[in-house]
């Protein structure tokens, strides 16, 4: 018999300002009927089992049984939103130690304060081995760059099960992957990091991330997966960023390429430098191929020859016709130019799907500044509805350059003499918010 009691619950995507910090909301039923109190310790299990603290659900989300949790949570318990997870009340120890190593095919540099900063950032938090541990990393300025999360993977705790993070703490930090059972793929980027686009992710889980997990429903039901999905929309939209998501919660391999990159002038070797991409990805399939600005492969108009984006066509065609296990290789072209697209392109087998990532709506935007904002220490007189109220066509790339210049703002207020040599003080770095002025001043350029 079980010590205590479990319920299960379907997966929802975390609210933006829990992403990266180890928290699943949960409803007051399900805290009742698990005895929890905002703060304890769960485990969740789907096809593995993570842990995280609970908090609790905002209002419009009770009686849904749901569980809100991130995309690395999700990707430690082995499920997609949608999905149901088992969860209870967890049985877990004081970390003694724990070992942390960067993904499958990555390497890392540690700084020499790395490993206090890491255990200053997940005090508290609980953690499997096996689990990616999503550390905001500080650029050379204190929260300019660090927008990003670096994923490590949790190779050994000591004790095992559920470990808690404490001061006590020791960790451990390899710049190699550790050769573990579990290969670990991340992008890093979850779709909690997309703000607005909701019916496009949507989309794009149906359309990749579906036929990637569950190829077998898709056989017997007949339905082809595609292997080719085009993204159009302006610049700065997105497009890269959901290709990484959809990646990442797929566990799929992702291998990016920009058109233009490919193109080169000598014979044979653009489409060398293809085949190759296509042949590493099916040797590590499930893998995603992103080919940004994929206009640049079309044959230019106008131009009699055209002859290395004939030859690049032609090969892409060959390579995307010759991909056997439908759904688990996909490519994603995306462009600002679609009328560009070459309509070889675009037959069926090909890329026969697009969606289009438009510029956000005012809401849209409300969620993208509070994506851009979350690991800010933003002061409390920003007023997020006003501002998007004068955004009017940014873009999600300019949403970011606003937050990262109203930071930088912040920073000259601090340290109007500051140079790049120079060591930033502590005490000043714990201090420091981004206040409703500097996105003013920000807001003004
Ligand atoms: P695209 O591929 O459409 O040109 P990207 O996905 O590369 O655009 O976006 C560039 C950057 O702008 C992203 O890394 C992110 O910081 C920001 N950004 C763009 N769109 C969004 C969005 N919908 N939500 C959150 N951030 C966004």
């Amino acid at each position: 018999m079980r010590e205590f009691k479990d319920i299960i619950l379907k997966v929802a995507k975390a609210y933006p300002n829990d992403s990266a910090r180890g928290i699943a909301r949960l409803d007051p039923n399900a805290l009742l009927t698990l005895r929890l109190s905002p703060g304890d310790i769960i485990e969740i299990e789907g096809k593995r089992l993570t842990a995280a603290k609970v908090w609790r659900a905002d209002r419009q989300d009770w009686s849904q049984d749901y569980i809100r949790i991130d995309g690395f949570i999700r990707q430690n318990a082995g499920v997609g939103i949608g999905d149901k997870v088992k969860i209870r009340k967890a049985k877990f120890a004081e970390a003694q130690r724990i070992v942390l190593a960067p993904p499958s095919g990555s390497h890392m540099h540690y700084g020499d304060e790395a490993a206090d900063m890491i255990r200053r950032q997940t005090l508290k938090r609980p953690v499997v081995a096996g689990d990616i541990l999503p550390i905001m990393s500080s650029g050379t300025h204190p929260f300019v760059g660090r927008m990003e999360p670096v994923p490590l993977v949790v190779t050994e705790t000591h004790p095992d099960n559920v470990v808690v993070v404490c001061e006590r703490t020791e960790i451990v930090l390899l710049e190699k992957p550790a050769k573990s059972v579990r290969s670990v793929k991340a992008t890093g980027i979850t779709y909690e990091n997309v703000g607005g686009l909701g019916s496009e992710v949507q989309r794009v889980r149906e359309m990749i991330e579906l036929p990637m997990k569950h190829p077998e429903i898709f056989q017997k039901l007949g339905i082809e997966p595609p292997k080719g999905v085009l993204l159009y929309g302006p610049p700065g939209t997105g497009k890269t960023l959901i290709a990484k998501a959809v990646a990442n919660e797929s566990g799929a391999n992702f291998i990016s390429i920009a058109g233009p990159e490919i193109m080169s002038k000598y014979y044979g070797e653009s489409e060398q430098r293809l085949r190759e991409i296509f042949e590493e990805a099916q040797k590590s399939a499930p893998s995603i191929i992103f080919i940004d600005e994929i206009d640049s492969i079309a044959p230019k108009r106008g131009e009699v020859t055209g002859e290395v984006e004939r030859r690049v066509v032609a090969q892409l065609l060959a390579m995307m016709d010759g991909l056997k296990e439908r759904g688990q290789v996909v490519v994603i072209g995306a462009t600002n130019r679609e009328e560009a697209i070459d309509p070889a392109l675009r037959r069926p087998g090909r890329f026969d799907r697009e969606i289009e990532v438009g510029v956000p709506d005012r809401e849209g935007r409300i969620e993208i500044l509070q994506i851009h904002m979350h690991s800010m220490p933003v002061a409390d007189d920003v007023n997020l509805e006003g501002l998007a109220d004068r955004m009017h066509g940014f873009v999600g790339a300019d949403v970011n350059a606003l937050c990262k210049e109203a930071a930088m703002k912040a920073l000259r207020r601090y340290l109007p003499d500051l140079t790049s040599e120079d060591e930033i003080p502590q005490e000043i770095i714990d201090q420091m918010q981004v206040m409703g002025a500097d996105f003013e001043e920000a807001l003004k350029e």
